[in-house]
């Protein structure tokens, strides 16, 4: 994975401001690991794509990962600190692989959800819509009783979804949490792709800060500040301010 530079991930960042999650996200990724093209990117299965986003993430800011959310019970905020390989977890399966799962009398092949099928339901506003829509994307072949099936049943299409997610557990990540407060115990979601991107966000907006102060105390151009190590700038900002 290559070494983003302060200027690259602040290109990547204002370009980034106004798209979807799931484009801002291909969009880092393509500048972290050039040599694959964002369509191919766009086809891996979601935690192969997070599998890449976290290692990316330990690169840029370190492998401990703080985040607050608030407990469903008492709705106090809690102060999450964890490990990046606390949710890191094998991730085997390959872009286009192909799962088979028994639902019922049913036998369906499927393969798993990737950025670009998520690009493309995102356009459906129903929930339920989106998620049939995804299935049906993702739905290869269904046999029912050895004969080809046009549809599945509902309750089966939930036995899939679940499958898909055992078979991507990295694309789908649940961190035990018990409340300080109340003692609440629950599985909260984790999406890497949008706290990175607040990380990002943040990052991105104390540089531009730094780059005001710099460049307004000795007149140094935007891209040569941003060349600077993040220490040498800190040298230059603790003058400045005293
Ligand atoms: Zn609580």
């Amino acid at each position: 994975m290559y070494t983003l530079t302060a200027s690259t991930l602040l290109k990547v960042w204002e370009c980034g401001v106004g798209e979807s999650s799931i484009t801002r996200t291909l969009s880092l990724l393509a500048a972290a690991v050039p040599e694959q093209a964002i369509s191919d990117l766009a086809r891996l299965p979601i935690g192969r794509r997070d599998a890449l986003l976290l290692t990316l993430r330990e690169q840029l800011f370190g492998s401990c990962l703080q985040t607050v959310i608030v407990c469903p019970e008492c709705h106090d905020s809690l102060a999450l600190v964890f490990d990046v390989d606390q949710i890191r977890v094998p991730v085997e399966s390959e872009p286009g692989e192909e799962f088979v799962c028994e639902v019922g009398d049913y036998q369906v092949t499927f393969r798993l959800p990737t950025s670009e099928d998520l690009l493309i339901v995102r356009h459906e506003t129903e929930r339920d819509a989106a998620k049939q829509l995804l299935l049906r994307r993702c739905l290869l072949r269904a046999l029912h009783r050895g004969e080809s099936a046009t549809e599945l049943p509902s309750p089966f299409t939930e036995r899939v979804i679940e499958r898909m997610a055992q078979v991507d557990p990295q694309g789908d990540v649940e961190i035990a949490v018990t409340c300080a407060v109340c003692g609440y115990q629950w599985q909260a979601l984790f999406d890497i792709a949008s706290f990175v991107w607040c990380e990002i966000a943040v990052w991105a907006k104390r540089l531009l800060g730094e780059v005001h102060i710099l460049a307004s105390a000795y007149g140094w151009a935007e891209a040569d500040i941003l060349k600077m190590s993040a220490w040498r700038r800190q040298c230059y900002l603790d003058l400045v301010q005293g």
